[in-house]
């Protein structure tokens, strides 16, 4: 069922990137999708009692927000999207070319930093309030968690995944027996994607996951870690290959490569707030096993067992 729901999900997004605003629905099928929905979300089941602090907090709802949808964002797939004053996006120059300076690991990110926080580009593109959101962490990491871009929480505070998402995925660490500090968080994006409205988030475009892939790579390259969990079908694109056909059902759970570190693609967990069927959530603590024993992390019985019983 979730394979057809994707789909029919990234069609819309097809459509929206070539202007189509508006599609019809008819009764019937809105009627036939609200059953499935429905029956889907009871063959998920009540969450079972292992695991209950993680588990009940990888369920619970994201808090009450004024929601803007993703579709609200006028022409996102061209690039010719509105800005948060409402003027249009100006196309994006070429690409930066950084050249990491000699030095400690330390060193190395606080000149990477400096240079993206100072970088011209980003910030002509956040909003006055804003921030450009650069990355937090160790430099030593062995995990380097890579999300798409930063949200309007991430933009406020300048730090990625700090909102309910990132709340979440906090928690996936600590599951994991690590605390945020111990693993690096950062985004393809470096600015949030200039959306009209002060709520809402939406996809960046090729060109703007084109011009901020340098500064990712440059802090892969100074952190150097065992292993890189891709978070999400934006950052899995911008990492392995733009694909409209990529499924995440598909590419999570299994190994893949960037610039030489493996990579381990799962679910966003924004998708898992959004999401309340059990299964998508045990796939992305299946997902962090097998990160956990790549780095040579001990998984312990309990940790194994998290959700053991749970569809
Ligand atoms: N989603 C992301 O992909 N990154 C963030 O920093 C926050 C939400």
């Amino acid at each position: 069922m979730r394979v057809q729901l994707e789909a029919v999900t990234d069609e819309l997004r097809r459509l929206r990137a070539t202007g189509v605003e508006q599609v019809y629905v008819s009764d019937e099928t809105l009627a036939h999708l609200r059953k499935v929905t429905a029956r889907h979300q009871v063959e998920a089941g009540p969450p079972s009692e292992e695991f209950p602090s993680v588990r009940e907090e990888m369920a619970a709802p994201a808090p009450e927000r004024k929601q803007v949808s993703r579709a609200t964002s006028a022409g996102v797939a061209g690039g010719g999207g509105l800005r948060w004053d409402g003027q249009p996006i100006a196309p994006l120059p070429e690409p930066p070319a950084v050249e990491l300076p000699k030095g400690s690991k330390a060193e190395q990110m606080a000149w990477l930093r400096e240079r993206v926080l100072n970088c011209p580009v980003c910030r002509e593109h956040i909003r006055p309030t804003g921030q450009i959101v650069f990355g937090v962490g160790s430099s030593e990491a062995e995990i380097f968690f890579c999300g798409e871009g930063p949200g309007a929480d991430e933009e406020r505070q300048g730090e990625p995944f700090v909102g309910p998402a990132g709340q979440l995925l906090t928690r996936i660490i600590q599951a994991m027996g690590l605390a945020r500090e111990q693993v690096y968080i950062g985004n393809i994006m470096k600015w949030r994607p200039e959306m009209p409205t002060e709520w809402g988030n939406r996809e960046p475009t090729l060109a703007e996951v084109e011009f901020s892939l340098p500064y990712l790579r440059a802090q892969l390259a100074i952190v150097q870690p065992k292993v890189i969990v891709a978070l999400g079908k934006t950052a899995v694109n911008g990492l392995l290959g733009h694909d409209p056909a990529r499924r995440m059902g598909a590419v999570r759970g299994r190994w893949h490569e960037f610039a030489g570190i493996p990579l381990m693609p799962t679910f966003h967990p924004s998708y898992l707030l959004r999401n309340p069927a059990m299964s998508a959530k045990r796939q992305v603590w299946e997902d962090m096993l097998l990160v956990m024993e790549r780095v040579g992390m001990p998984v312990s019985e309990k940790q194994r067992g998290f959700f053991q019983g749970a569809k």
